[in-house]
């Protein structure tokens, strides 16, 4: 007789049970596969292009939603400067009016339901809630200082609005959520490559800094169409530079890259504007603008 020894079955069957490592298990390559592809496909069928920047990126918050998001943020805006906010006879709400509308007219958005208020209040702010209502501080008047300026700062925040930064941002976090998830199903802790800090660093920064250079080449591009001189744009971001020293960083650029590097990039940009600022035809641009103008005071 030939001393008995284990079948290779079963010493397989007895390694599956107990020392198989957990990426050889059948279940969660199933898993993994049917989740990536079901996600996969939503991730492609959600793919649209920003417009004018021609950038393709992930999308799945539709615009009612974020209609309603933005009816959350107004009220709370209006709640806590509603009472400041200049009446729209007001030479500053006209300003800013005069030039939001230029605008607006060469973004293709000129079915939104837009509105502009200007807060007569210091802080050197101004920002677009989705849907289209525009604020701006009184406090960064003095910084604008004549239409072009204030092109150049409305110009940047329309673009994010027409680019959809911020529902950008949520279908991303989306992205992210997906990640851990997988990383969870593979065993692994998401905390040690998504604690919060290092989210904000490799992911969330670097996806801010994107919106900003997009809403940046964005802006430049509509204040050239629209016919303002983009080179103004780079003499706001200097003067907000200035007006930074000793006062702090102005509210309106503390998220933004610094201004040094904005002023840089601006620059590298303008020659596309100015070409974009050639093919409109700013001079028939101006006399129709003032006509639509001299209509609007005889209202
Ligand atoms: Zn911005």
């Amino acid at each position: 007789m030939t001393p008995y020894t284990p079948s290779p079955p079963a010493q397989y069957k007895r390694f599956h049970k107990n020392n198989e490592p957990f990426y050889k298990s059948k279940r969660l390559w199933i898993t993994v596969g049917t989740g990536t592809v079901l996600f996969g496909g939503y991730y492609v069928t959600h793919l649209e292009k920003v417009p004018i920047s021609g950038r393709t990126r992930f999308m799945d918050i539709t615009p009612k939603q974020e209609e309603a998001m933005a009816k959350q943020a107004y009220s709370e805006v209006m709640a806590q400067f509603g009472h400041r906010i200049l009446p729209r006879h007001h030479p500053y709400t006209q300003f800013v009016t005069r030039v939001a509308k230029r605008l607006i007219r060469v973004s293709g958005m000129d079915d939104t339901a837009w509105e502009f208020h200007v807060v007569d209040s210091p802080e050197r702010n101004a920002f677009v809630l989705p849907g289209g209502k525009v604020f701006v501080f009184t406090g960064i008047l003095p910084i604008v200082e004549n239409e072009d300026g204030m092109a150049a700062v409305l110009g940047h925040e329309i673009s994010h609005q027409i680019a959809r930064h911020s529902a950008e941002r949520l279908s991303f976090a989306k992205v992210l959520l997906a990640a851990q998830l997988t990383l969870v199903l593979f065993g692994l802790d998401p905390s040690l490559f998504f604690n919060h800090m290092t989210m904000n660093l490799m992911m969330l920064k670097p996806f801010s800094r994107k919106c900003e250079k997009e809403a940046d080449t964005m802006g430049l591009e509509l204040m050239a169409q629209a016919c303002f001189d983009p080179h103004e744009a780079v003499a706001v971001w200097r003067r907000m530079e200035e007006s930074g020293t000793g006062k702090g960083i102005p509210q309106f650029a503390s998220t933004h890259p610094s201004h040094q590097n904005r002023v840089t990039y601006l620059q590298e940009k303008m020659p596309q504007a100015l070409e974009k600022r050639a093919q409109s035809d700013c001079s028939s641009e101006m006399t129709q603008f003032a006509d639509m103008f001299k209509q609007m005071w005889h209202r």
